[in-house]
């Protein structure tokens, strides 16, 4: 499972996020057509990654929806959960502690941090500030394995440095500027002027 590709993971979340919603609904059994649809996609991208992580519906019913969602939460979740930190405690970084905390049980952003002496001994919906110094000791206090980076753009690659010095694993950086990392840590770069300036170019061209 750990070779799966990266994309297939990304839809692998959107699958699950859709089931549940049909799950709740009471349906117990969709059809690969069925997802397809949903996501915006063909119905072989979604028997293709399904089968990508061995599971088969029936050709009368489709895929029970309940199996599945287990097993892509035993594929992309860990028992115990993670922890996450915040890097930057401004505009976006309390957005996303905000919009984060309660929504997911396995992901649990439990720090965020700042050079501000302002934004730290605070708690932003539930979440303690702290200084960026202590950053090291916090990240292997709280056992944080993953980190947002929402600092201003020229701050992120010194900030993506002390994460990979203080042995985090995975990095989203939510910054315009690109970071670099060792290998054997996983970095997600968000730019939002790029997805943006994709659906322009899309829209300009159709
Ligand atoms: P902001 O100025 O509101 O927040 C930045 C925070 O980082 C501040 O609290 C600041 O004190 C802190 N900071 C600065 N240098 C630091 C350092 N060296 N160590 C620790 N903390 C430090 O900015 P924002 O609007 O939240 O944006 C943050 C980043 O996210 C920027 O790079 C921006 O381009 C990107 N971004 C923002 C948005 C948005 O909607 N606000 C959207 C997409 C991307």
């Amino acid at each position: 499972m750990k070779h799966l590709p990266h994309k297939t993971i990304e839809r692998l979340s959107q699958y699950r996020r859709a089931l549940l919603i049909c799950a709740a609904k009471g349906k117990t059994h969709i059809f690969s057509h069925e997802i397809a649809k949903i996501q915006h996609i063909t119905p072989v991208q979604v028997r293709r990654d399904i089968m990508l992580i061995g599971y088969t519906g029936t050709l009368r019913k489709g895929y029970n929806i309940q199996e599945l969602i287990d097993l892509i939460g035993d594929i992309i979740d860990t028992k115990e959960g993670l922890n996450v930190a915040v890097v930057g405690i401004g505009n976006l970084g309390r957005a996303m502690i905000n919009y984060f905390n309660g929504k997911r049980t396995k992901l649990s952003i439990v720090a965020g941090f700042d050079s501000n002496p302002d934004k730290i001994d605070r708690i932003y919906s539930g979440v303690k500030g702290y200084h960026i110094d202590r950053l090291a000791e916090i990240i292997k206090e709280e056992n944080i394995s993953i980190a947002i980076i929402t600092v201003p753009a020229g701050a992120a690659p010194e900030i993506a440095d002390k994460l990979v010095n203080a042995g985090i694993k995975g990095i989203l950086n939510y910054t315009p500027k690109p970071v670099q990392v060792p290998s054997h840590i996983y970095l997600e770069e968000y730019d939002m002027i790029t997805s943006l300036e994709k659906v322009a170019f899309f829209v300009k061209t159709h």
